[in-house]
This record gives structure tokens, C-alpha cells and sequence, in this order.
């Protein structure tokens, strides 16, 4: 497989007999008591970038964060349970060093043999690493004759593990997923089919306001619902009521309306929305117009005639970008919107449809519909960068 900018994907590496560091995002949520591993989805991703390495006889080291131990050895912050996890998927040994660098770790490393498994420990141990300083970066590359990348999700990030150390590394390349998120993130960026549409929700204006400007180049329309809507909503002059608002933010807004009509790009807001008066509100959950809120109520999903319209948009689009939840969708009774965003890009055939963002990709993994999209993408922060066209320091580390 061919990667833009030239990037060379792990199997065209000449891995056999070398000692290959790859950069894994092993940043899995761990039971706050147990210390047991909640949801093993980022080890699983990385298998088949690994097993290729095993396969193919190089020596594989292992490099991760886990949490924010912020440059301290802080054991709660340990990849000894990440690494158990790991050996008891491949179902071979992998030897965890004790520290992410030092003559223990060259150990672990000098001891592989080929098709062996070394692990460092938690990369944010030593402060080097977030601040890409260049003799930790050294050191990490002293370990490997080859890179590879497979850790999107810290792909904006330039981090030594990231960024600094591929400088001092001969080879270098992208593992299976850092490839796939590089091909499918990449065709939002080229000559895509259109209508290309951005549906975008989710928690606040602020996170995303360099995305929507930045979109606003590219797409021919904007879906918005969310708590984002609301701010768009109350800059369009209607009440509220006790919903989410970011009242520092409607000048933003208003800006961004302004610049799409210049543009000629529709932006879609909800027409209707659920409302209630807590979270908890049994009563409450009931559809009203934008212009009827209630004073007391909290706007907490779209409504139904917008869910509607908003899935028409979706249906005759021919490229989708979709970031960010319509509403609370973590409470059933203001989860149908976002549902029904996740059931129209997962409907349509024709389109590519791209889902980037933590609670996106938790929401359409919880509608069961992730294997109906093109793509959804493992990072939260670097997708929305990579949407925006800015270049990722992990990835711009990758071009030769
Ligand atoms: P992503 O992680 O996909 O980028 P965000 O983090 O921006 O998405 O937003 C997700 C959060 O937004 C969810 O926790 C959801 O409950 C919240 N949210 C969505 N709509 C509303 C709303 N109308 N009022 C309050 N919170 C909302
Ligand atoms: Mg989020």
C-alpha cells in the first residue's frame, strides 16, 4: 500500500533480524481499585502491526505512555498489566523492562532474539519524553536499527517517542494502523466526491472552533446539533433556557455563520430539541421548537424533526466527517439523536464516511454500526488536527 508523502508502510520495511521499535498506544483505562484493564481495544489494534514483526522474525520493542505519571516512576502508572495482557493475546513472553531507559532496559533489549518481544516501561517516566529532549531521544533510538509508528492517537504530539527519536533511526515506517488512519483521514483532505458534509457536535464551540473554520474551506455543508448548537442558536437571538451555552463564544459563532453564507456553505442547526430540566428528569425528555424553550429546561439532545432533516443532509452526501454527539447521549432518553446521525452515515452506501473523536467512536460503537462506516478513527485530538490540515508531528516524522 502506497501512503501519501511517500511513508513507507511496516511491510516494506526489511525487518528480518532487526531490532524495530515501534511506538504503540498501549494508554488503556485501567479499574482505578484493581488496576485491572477496562477495555483492551488499543492492545488488540496494535496485534496485527506485531504479529507481522514476530512473523517476520525482527526483535520488537515496545514503546508506550500510560496516564500522566508526568515524568515521574509512579507504579500505579505501570505497563506490567499492559504487558501480561499482551503476552496473554500473542500467547508469547514479552519481557517488560523497568524503566523506559537505562542499562536495565538495554538489557531486556540486547537480550531479544528474533521474533522475541521486549517492552519499555512507561515512557512518561522519564521527563525526556514529553519534552523531546534530544539525548533521551538518542537513547530511545540507540535500542532499534528501525522505527515504526502504529500510535495515532499521539500523533500531535512531539514527543521524543513520537517525533525526536525517528531522526537518529535509519528506517522508519507506519504499522497497520497508523497506515489505515493515514489513508482514510488523507482522502478528507484531497478531491473528495460531494456533497462533502461535517456533522459536528459534542461538548463545546471552544474545542472545535479551528476545525469548523478550517472545514469551512473544504465542505459544502455543516451539520451542527450537540451542546455546540446551542451556542449557534443563542447567537441567532433565541432563549435557551438553562442549556449549555458558551456565552463568551457567540461572537465566534455569529462569525462563523457569517463566513459560510459568504462561502455558500449551509449550515444545518436543530429546529426542534429534547428538553428536561435535569439529567435525571423522568418527566422531562420532551420535544419543543428552538423558539419555545423553556425557561427552566436544559437542551439535551435534537428532536425529532431534526434528526429527520439532519439524516435527509446525511443520506445525499457523498463525503461525511463526522465529529462530536448530538446530544447527552450517554442517558438512553437523549441518546436518539445521535443514534440516528450514527444509523444515516452507517445507511450510506455511497458516501465515505469518517468518524473522528473519542465520544463519536464510542457512540457508534455503542449503536453497534462501527464496522458500517468507512472509518473510524482511534484518535480523538490528532484526527480533529489531521482534518484541519495540519501536519502531525508523528506523521511528518514518517516522510522520508
Ligand atoms: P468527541 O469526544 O467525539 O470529540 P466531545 O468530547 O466534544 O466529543 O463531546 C462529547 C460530550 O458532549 C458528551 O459527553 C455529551 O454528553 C456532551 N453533550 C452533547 N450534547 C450535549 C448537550 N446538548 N448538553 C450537554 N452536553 C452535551
Ligand atoms: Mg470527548
Amino acid at each position: 500500500m502506497a501512503l501519501p508523502g511517500g511513508i513507507k508502510h511496516v511491510e516494506e520495511l526489511p525487518v528480518e533480524g532487526k531490532r524495530v521499535f515501534v511506538r504503540v498506544d498501549f494508554n488503556v483505562p485501567l479499574d482505578k481499585k484493581t488496576k485491572q484493564i477496562t477495555d483492551d481495544a488499543r492492545i488488540t489494534a496494535t496485534l496485527p502491526t506485531i504479529q507481522h514483526l514476530i512473523d517476520r522474525g525482527a526483535r520488537i520493542v515496545l514503546g508506550s505512555h500510560l496516564g500522566r505519571p508526568e515524568g515521574q516512576a509512579k507504579p500505579e502508572f505501570s505497563l506490567e498489566p499492559v504487558a501480561a495482557r499482551l503476552a496473554e493475546l500473542l500467547k508469547v513472553d514479552v519481557a517488560l523492562a523497568d524503566e523506559p531507559v537505562g542499562d536495565g532496559a538495554r538489557k531486556v533489549v540486547s537480550d531479544l532474539r528474533d521474533g522475541q518481544i521486549a517492552m519499555l516501561e512507561n515512557l512518561r517516566f522519564d521527563p525526556g519524553e514529553e519534552a523531546n529532549d534530544e539525548t533521551f531521544a538518542r537513547t530511545l533510538a540507540s535500542y532499534c536499527d528501525i522505527y515504526v509508528n502504529d500510535a495515532f492517537g499521539t500523533a500531535h504530539r512531539a514527543h521524543a517517542s513520537t517525533s525526536g527519536m525517528v531522526k537518529f533511526v535509519g528506517e522508519k515506517g507506519a504499522g497497520y494502523v497508523m497506515a489505515k488512519e493515514i489513508d482514510f483521514l488523507s482522502r478528507l483532505l484531497g478531491e473528495v466526491d460531494r456533497p462533502y458534509v461535517a456533522v459536528l457536535g459534542g461538548a463545546k464551540v471552544s474545542d472545535k472552533i479551528e476545525v469548523l473554520d478550517a472545514l469551512l474551506e473544504r465542505v459544502n455543508g455543516v451539520v451542527i446539533g450537540g451542546a455546540m448548537a446551542n451556542t449557534f442558536l443563542e447567537a441567532q437571538g433565541k432563549n435557551l433556557g438553562k442549556s449549555k451555552v458558551e456565552r463568551d463564544k457567540l461572537a465566534n459563532a455569529r462569525n462563523f455563520l457569517r463566513k459560510a453564507s459568504e462561502k455558500k456553505v449551509t449550515v444545518h442547526l436543530p429546529t426542534d430539541v429534547i428538553v428536561a430540566t435535569s439529567l435525571d428528569d423522568g418527566e422531562g425528555s420532551k420535544p419543543v421548537s428552538v423558539d419555545a424553550i423553556p425557561a427552566e429546561s436544559m437542551a439535551l439532545d435534537i428532536g425529532p424533526a431534526t434528526a429527520e432533516a439532519f439524516k435527509k443532509v446525511i443520506s445525499l452526501a457523498r463525503t461525511v466527517f463526522w465529529n462530536g454527539p448530538m446530544g447527552v447521549f450517554e442517558k438512553p432518553k437523549f441518546a436518539a439523536g445521535t443514534l440516528a446521525v450514527a444509523r444515516a452515515l452507517a445507511d450510506n452506501k455511497l458516501a465515505l464516511t469518517v468518524v473522528g473523536g473519542g465520544d463519536s467512536a464510542a457512540a457508534i460503537a455503542q449503536a453497534g454500526l462501527a464496522d458500517k462506516v468507512s472509518h473510524v478513527s482511534t484518535g480523538g485530538g490528532a484526527s480533529l488536527e489531521f482534518v484541519q490540515g495540519l501536519d502531525l508531528p508523528g506523521i511528518a516524522a514518517l516522510r522520508p
